[in-house]
This record gives C-alpha cells, sequence and structure tokens, in this order.
C-alpha cells in the first residue's frame, strides 16, 4: 500500500513538474520572440543612425559648398566693382588683387592679350609667379602660340581645356604654367585684341568644381566688358581731345579774323568820315556859288547855263545829302553821337510828317494815314534822331509806292517796347534782298531802282538809330503787295 501511495506522489510530482517545465519553456520561448523583436529594433535604429549621419554629411558637404559659392560670388562682386569702375586698360588688370584670388582659392593668376602688332601673347597680370616661372610660361605661350591663338580666336571655355582638342595636353598646361589645377577662361572684347584669364593653384587637395568655372568665366567676361568700355571711353576722349583742340584753334583764327574785320572796319570807317569832311567842304562852296548864280545877283544866266545850274545845284543836294548819311552812320556806328532821350507825342511827330510829304502825297494821290493805340502815343527817344527814322522810312514808302497807294503808320504798345510799323502798298521787296536792304551802298537791283535816285545809305542809317535806342528793326515784304517796316523802343 505505502509503496503504491508513494508511486503516486512520484508520478504527481512528475506531472507538476512536467506542467511546470512546460510552463517555464512557454515563458522562455515568450521572452526569445521579444529578444528578436528588440534586436530587429535595434538594428532598424542602427541603419536610422547610419542614415542620419550620412544626410548630415552630406547636408555638411552641401553646406560647404554654398559657403564656399556664396563666398566665391561676394569675391566676385568685389572684383567686378572695381573691373567695372576702371575705364584705363591698364588699370583694369591691376585691380585684380591677389587676395581676391585667393578668396577664390588660387594663388597664381595670369591675364594674356594677343599684340596684334608683334604678334605675340603679352601678358597683363602676374600674380604669384617667379620670374624664371614667367620664362617659362613665355616659352609655352611662343612655342604653342597657334594653340592659344585658335583657343581664344574660337572662344573656348576652360571645359573644353580639360579634354584639349590638339596637341597640346593638359598636363603640358600644368607643367608650363606651375600648377596642379586650373582654369582657363577667354577674355573675348568686341573690340580689339582678345586673350585669355588663367587662375591656377599648386595645392594638391584643391577640386576644380563646376561652379569654379563659372565664376572664372563670368569674370573674365566682365574683363571683357570693361576692356571694352575702356577701350570706348579711349575713344571717345580722344576725339574730345582732338575736337577741343580744333574748337581751340578754330576760335583762335576766329577771333584773329575778327580783330581783322574790326580794324578794316574801323579803317574803312575813318576813311568813309574823313572823305566825308573833306567833301562837305567843297560841296558846300559849289552848292553856295550855284544858288547865287540861281539868284541871278550877278547878272542874267541865259537860258542852257540856268537849266545846268539847276541841276548842279540839285545834285550837289543829293551829294551833300549823302555826305551827311555817311558821316551820322559813322558818328552813330563810333560812339560819338549820343542819344539825347526826352519823352515825345508821337501824334506831333506824325502831324509834322504828314505836313512834311503832304504836298508829295498830294501829287501823286496817295493817302497817308495813322494809328495810335490807347495809352500808347508817347515815346522816349531823341527827337531829330526819330524824326529822321520816320522821314527816311515814309520817304522811301512814297519813294516805291506808285500812284494812288497807301502808306499807313501803327503804334501798339508791347510788354516791354512800343512797335511801331510803317506799311506801305508798294512794289515790294523781294525776299533774299530783305537783310540785305540794311547794309550800306545796298539797293535791289530792279528797273524801279533805276528811276528811283537813291544811294542805300537811309536804311542802314535808320538801323544805326534804332540800335542806338536800344530797339530792333525788320521788314516783311511781299513783290508787288507792299512791304511793312517794323521797329521797336523800349518803354522804360
Ligand atoms: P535808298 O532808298 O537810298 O536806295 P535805302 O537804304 O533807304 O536806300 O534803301 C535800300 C533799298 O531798299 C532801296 O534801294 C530799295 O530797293 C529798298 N527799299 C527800301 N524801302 C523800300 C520800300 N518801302 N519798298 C520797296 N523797296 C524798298
Amino acid at each position: 500500500m505505502i509503496p503504491n501511495f508513494l508511486m503516486f506522489c512520484a508520478m504527481l510530482s512528475i506531472v507538476f513538474l512536467v506542467i511546470a517545465l512546460f510552463s517555464k519553456m512557454q515563458l522562455l520561448k515568450e521572452a526569445q520572440g521579444k529578444i528578436i523583436r528588440l534586436d530587429r529594433s535595434l538594428e532598424e535604429m542602427d541603419e536610422q543612425g547610419k542614415l542620419i549621419m550620412r544626410t548630415d554629411m552630406e547636408l555638411n558637404k552641401t553646406q560647404e559648398a554654398l559657403d564656399k559659392k556664396i563666398s566665391g560670388l561676394n569675391t566676385l562682386q568685389k572684383l567686378s566693382h572695381s573691373i567695372g569702375t576702371t575705364l584705363e586698360e591698364n588699370q583694369i588688370f591691376k585691380t585684380i588683387a591677389a587676395e581676391y584670388l585667393e578668396e577664390l582659392g588660387f594663388e597664381r593668376c595670369l591675364a594674356c592679350l594677343w599684340d596684334e602688332l608683334t604678334k605675340q601673347f603679352q601678358i597683363h597680370l602676374n600674380i604669384g609667379y617667379t620670374d624664371p616661372e614667367l620664362a617659362k610660361i613665355k616659352t609655352t605661350l611662343q612655342e604653342d602660340k597657334k594653340y592659344y591663338f585658335s583657343l581664344v580666336h574660337n572662344g573656348l571655355t576652360s571645359s573644353s581645356l580639360f579634354n584639349p582638342p590638339d596637341f597640346l595636353s593638359k598636363e603640358k598646361i600644368k607643367l608650363y604654367f606651375a600648377a596642379n589645377s586650373f582654369i582657363i577662361s577667354c577674355v573675348l572684347p568686341k573690340e580689339g585684341s582678345r586673350g585669355f584669364f588663367f587662375v591656377g593653384t599648386q595645392n594638391m587637395e584643391t577640386r576644380i568644381t563646376e561652379g569654379d568655372c563659372e565664376l572664372v568665366t563670368i569674370l573674365a567676361n566682365q574683363i571683357g566688358q570693361a576692356l571694352d568700355n575702356a577701350r570706348l571711353f579711349e575713344k571717345a576722349w580722344k576725339s574730345q581731345q582732338e575736337l577741343e583742340v580744333k574748337v581751340e584753334e578754330r576760335t583762335r583764327q576766329l577771333s584773329q579774323a575778327f580783330e581783322e574785320v574790326k580794324k578794316l572796319d574801323k579803317r574803312k570807317s575813318d576813311f568813309i568820315s574823313s572823305v566825308s569832311h573833306e567833301l562837305r567842304t567843297p560841296l558846300t562852296s559849289i552848292k553856295g556859288y550855284a544858288s547865287i548864280l540861281l539868284t541871278g545877283k550877278l547878272g542874267n544866266i541865259p537860258e542852257e547855263a540856268l537849266e545846268r545850274l539847276k541841276k548842279i545845284n540839285r545834285h550837289s543836294d543829293e551829294l551833300v545829302h549823302m555826305v551827311n548819311d555817311l558821316l551820322d552812320i559813322s558818328r552813330i556806328e563810333s560812339g560819338k553821337v549820343i542819344m539825347k532821350f526826352e519823352t515825345l507825342s508821337l501824334k506831333e511827330i506824325m502831324e509834322k510828317i504828314n505836313d512834311l510829304f503832304a504836298e508829295q502825297f498830294r501829287a501823286k494821290n496817295i493817302t497817308f494815314s495813322y494809328q495810335l493805340a490807347e495809352h500808347c502815343d508817347t515815346l522816349s527817344a531823341d527827337r531829330s534822331q526819330i524824326e529822321r527814322v520816320f522821314i527816311n522810312l515814309i520817304g522811301n514808302a512814297f519813294k516805291f509806292t506808285p500812284e494812288n497807294g497807301k502808306i499807313s503808320v501803327n503804334v501798339k504798345c508791347l510788354d516791354k517796347n512800343i512797335q511801331i510799323d510803317v506799311t506801305d502798298t508798294g512794289f515790294g521787296i523781294p525776299e533774299d534782298a530783305q537783310e540785305a536792304i540794311f547794309e550800306e551802298f545796298y539797293r535791289v537791283e530792279n528797273p524801279i531802282n533805276q528811276e528811283v535816285k537813291g544811294t542805300g545809305l537811309g536804311l542802314t542809317l535808320v538801323k544805326h538809330i534804332i540800335e542806338g535806342h536800344h530797339g530792333k528793326i525788320w521788314v516783311k515784304s511781299k513783290i508787288g503787295q507792299g512791304s511793312t517796316f517794323s521797329f521797336t523802343i523800349p518803354t522804360n
């Protein structure tokens, strides 16, 4: 009985143990599952960490590239500014300073331009090269002239240099220009000599990016434009200098000619004035004797002689008139006549003129009239001189107006002047003579002037008198319709 019980107990314990073992195994399995999942998450996290690190590195690189680009652009902007504001060809290259290049990552730089005279490339800028190095560069420029020449004349960019198209290898350039990395860009002004711009570095770690090439190309283009501007400016400056010299020379010639003319004019005036003086004395006695003879006090004069005496008397009158006009013109010209300004009544002057010409007007049946605008009937002028102006103008109007014509005087007040128009319905004056009639001795060449007597001095004298009053005179006329002579006299 006891053994059975013991057996039963042992069996029961075994069952319990099996059950406990089974449940433990179950727990172990679950724990294993958890560990696997944890492992996986850890792996995933590790992957993500790596990804974050890679992205961070890439971001850093991009940031670095961006920083480089920004600083390159800054440098380019500084360089562009100094190049762009230079108008002297030689100065353009001097503005490219070593520190700017260092900012771009290069310590060596050359600018070479083709010289048409020597048929060689001339070095206009050298940064970072020693004399022996320069000598070596000059050798390649000479030896491989064709290559560099075709380079600038085909306007090739630095990218084409990385795969040199012909005999010149990139290695040769590196060797001769003593640079481990380099960029060459053409300088292509629209006019004048072309060339190329070289930047390089000996630093083995420098990697040239597309951005670097772009910057250097922009810089080379700017140099080309600056060269164009400088050449244009030089051209403009030179032609301005030439123009100035020409203007100076012409001005000198003109003032010389003007002085000559002034001298001649003075000599002419002096001559006319002295001749007129000399003429006046004998003329006065001729006229005097003719007048005495005409009175008959010295005895009777035969009819034929009387006719001739009358002619002598008339002609000497005309000569005296002419000589007086000449003398007056030269006196006014030389400033010897001082105008005596006074307030004159225009109505009074007009009536006087009317009286003076009344007989002649009647003879030709000419109507004379005058109109004075309201509050415009006085004039500040020299009485005798202004009367001569009217006598000459109305005398001319009378001479050149056929019978039954009209002569009128119209007076109006302007802002600062009084304007007087003398109008006739006469023969008129050709347009091309309207300025010349104011010159001494000028008479229009036409059949009327063959009949009408005159000296060509009347209008010259009138012009001088008006100008002596600080006024102006001009004429408007149409052939066959008549003329209007207008003049102004300041009102103050
Ligand atoms: P003159 O009358 O003595 O010839 P002027 O100097 O007074 O000299 O005039 C110059 C010329 O101008 C005249 O010869 C004439 O041809 C022209 N002229 C002047 N006034 C008139 C006028 N009112 N009508 C037409 N021609 C005129």
